[in-house]
């Protein structure tokens, strides 16, 4: 078998063969009762698991430890089961490991089993990696239940070329919202503009002030902030966020491989303009929303009313390097790694 295996904790960017290193593992060679052996045909690239490497005990996602492969959300085939639940042949949803095969016990056994028509339906497998996975269920959860968006309003997305953000822009589009974007290229915002339908978009490394380029793109002023940043990007919103506006937290990756947290300079707005800050974690509502989410989603995008964009790389020994360009803003949508074919 090969696996990607975390050996050091990071300081800032992880490194491939350094931080994680894509390895020759054994595989038992047979599987107890209750186990099953899953071969591997997609992983998600997620920034949360960044968060993972630090090493923090009791953080609302258990930490990686050190010699152990990867995981993180992803996709296979049971290939071998001595478990009746999980059959051979079903194609499997979760938390999996960084490697070509899983020898998954039922303690770490968390899948779920996609209905058997995904192996031959419209629905690329790969977008249960994005918009029919954790990032899709994090923008229509968080629209749905967190932001309460009111046709006619203005939301502001962070990081609206990423797997969350681009979902999050479109669907509020779908719901009537003025929608604004910041991405970190001009080709990216280019995407948001023409192909994405944003109103309005900005390049925020284009060297002008975030506040600035956001003001210019809200010039009646903003009702909704869709954070996947934090930063200076939060401190540009709390700015330009109207009497009674709200943000709707989702991440701050800004933060996330910084030695030393942004200092966020105008909190004090947060009460002199009764601005309301809403974080969530899309864990919380997966099991409320689910199929009502699954349903609408898959339609919507089959219907080509939103767009899934995917940047698959081929080859689990990429994983790594793939997965730390993807925090320095590589990926356009969904960042996907395809192991091998069903
Ligand atoms: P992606 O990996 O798809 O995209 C992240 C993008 O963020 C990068 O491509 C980069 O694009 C941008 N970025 C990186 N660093 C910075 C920075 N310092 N300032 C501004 N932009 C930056 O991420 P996701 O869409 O999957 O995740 C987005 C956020 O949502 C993350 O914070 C993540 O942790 C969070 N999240 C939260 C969930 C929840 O349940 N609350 C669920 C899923 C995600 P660019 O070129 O624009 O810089």
């Amino acid at each position: 078998n090969k696996s990607i295996i975390f050996m050091k904790r990071p300081k800032d960017y992880p490194v491939a063969g350094e931080h994680f290193v894509f390895q020759h593992t054994e595989l038992a060679p047979t599987l107890e009762d209750g186990d099953i052996l899953t071969r591997n045909l997609y992983l998600s690239l997620d920034p949360y698991l960044r968060g993972r490497m630090d090493g923090v005990e009791g953080a609302y996602v258990p930490c990686f430890y050190l010699g152990n492969p990867f995981n993180g959300y992803g996709m296979g085939e049971v290939i071998q089961s001595k478990n009746p639940k999980f059959p051979v042949g079903s194609i499997v949803f979760g938390i999996i490991t960084w490697e070509h095969f899983s020898h998954i016990p039922p303690a770490f056994n968390n899948l779920i089993i996609l209905p058997a028509a995904v192996r031959d339906s419209k629905v690329p497998l790969s977008w249960y990696m994005g918009a029919l996975g954790m990032s899709g269920l994090a923008a229509y959860g968080s629209l749905k239940l967190v932001a309460n968006l009111q046709p006619g309003e203005t939301i502001f997305v962070s990081a609206a070329m990423g797997a969350v953000g681009h979902l999050v822009g479109q669907m509020a589009k779908r719901q009537g919202l003025r929608v604004v974007g910041s991405a970190g290229s001009d080709e990216k915002v280019r995407i948001l503009l023409e192909e994405l339908k944003f109103d309005a978009a900005f390049n925020y490394k284009s060297g002008k002030p975030i506040v600035d380029s956001l003001r210019e793109a809200c010039p009646e002023g903003l009702d909704i902030y869709y954070d996947n940043v934090g930063g200076e990007h939060l401190e540009a919103a709390l700015e330009v966020l109207k009497r009674h506006g709200r943000v709707t937290a989702c991440g701050m990756i800004d933060d996330y491989n910084r030695l030393v947290p942004y200092h966020i300079k105008n909190l004090v707005l947060i009460f002199q303009k009764r601005i309301k800050i809403e974080g969530f974690l899309c864990l919380d509502f997966e099991k409320e929303i689910w199929p009502v989410f699954t349903e609408d989603v898959t339609k919507w995008l089959l219907d080509g009313d939103i767009v899934c964009k995917e940047d698959i790389v081929v080859g689990l020994k990429n994983a790594p390097d793939a997965f730390t360009a993807n925090l320095k803003g590589r990926n356009f949508g969904k960042g996907v790694v395809k192991i091998a074919d069903l």
